[in-house]
């Protein structure tokens, strides 16, 4: 009797445990500001990471309308955003080295922001939060998504305005990947860094340009789906992704 009456108090004690890590999960972090859309959390409340959050806040609010009419997605939550003003603090804690991450399983975008957001690396690390936003916003609509690197990368590339910057600051394009590495996926994203975001960009970019978002938009939503929705085979459609490719004005 003894013994079963431990194993069950253990047992409450285990599921009190673990409601209480679901519901805490930002509770180690400070509220730095909520707007209409969003709740953007910080490890700390210093002037910097309120500053930094500010101008995050704006560009989100600025991006939401356009980003969820752009995938017809609908949520009454707020998003919740992690801004990490310390480098270090914030690769130790997403355990690899990166700026940001959408982490699916919480449904939350985590962000590397340096303080004193001034000239050109505001707009660069807006466009990392309104990259991690597309993100949540497709792989809400369909967590399989996240399985389709170029579909998935691309689109974030491609609706955060990033793949216009990216397409400027570059004068040729002929390193384009081969179908094999598109649908290699991870393989392909390691070993080209940026060059793979931009082509998965373009790529989306062409599917929006001769197809229309509507297409676009079916595709994320049922990605198994494209040769039908696009009415060619997937090697056809890199084909004639390769021809609009070469045929771009911004390619001369
Ligand atoms: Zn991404």
């Amino acid at each position: 009797m003894k013994k079963i009456s431990i194993v069950m108090i253990s047992f409450i004690l285990l599921i009190l445990l673990s409601i209480s890590a679901c519901s805490n999960k930002n509770t180690d972090l400070v509220l730095i500001q909520e707007t209409e859309h969003g709740l953007f959390y910080s490890p700390s409340s210093g002037e910097d990471e309120k500053e930094v959050v500010k101008i995050l806040a704006e560009s989100f609010e600025l991006n939401y309308p356009r980003i969820t009419n752009m995938f017809k997605y609908e949520n009454n939550n707020k998003v919740v955003i992690h801004v990490y003003a310390d480098k270090e603090e914030f690769v130790e804690m997403i355990g690899r080295e990166t700026e940001g991450t959408y982490v699916s399983k919480e449904n939350i975008i985590k962000v590397y922001t340096p303080p004193h957001l001034i000239g050109g690396i505001q707009e660069e690390y807006s466009f990392q939060l309104i990259h991690e936003f597309v993100h949540a916003v497709i792989q809400q609509i369909n967590p399989s998504v996240a399985g389709v690197k170029w579909l998935d990368e691309g689109i974030a590339e491609y609706a955060s305005k990033q793949l216009d910057e990216g397409i400027k600051s570059r004068s040729t394009f002929n390193d384009y990947p081969t179908l094999e590495q598109l649908e290699s996926g991870s393989v392909y994203f390691d070993e080209a860094g940026s060059t793979a975001y931009l082509y998965s960009g373009i790529l989306i970019q062409y599917i929006v340009d001769e197809y229309g978002i509507d297409a676009l938009n079916n595709i994320i939503r049922t990605p198994n789906n494209i040769e039908v929705i696009m009415n060619a085979s997937t090697e056809t459609i890199y084909e004639r992704w390769v021809k609009y490719l070469e045929g771009k004005e911004w390619l001369r």
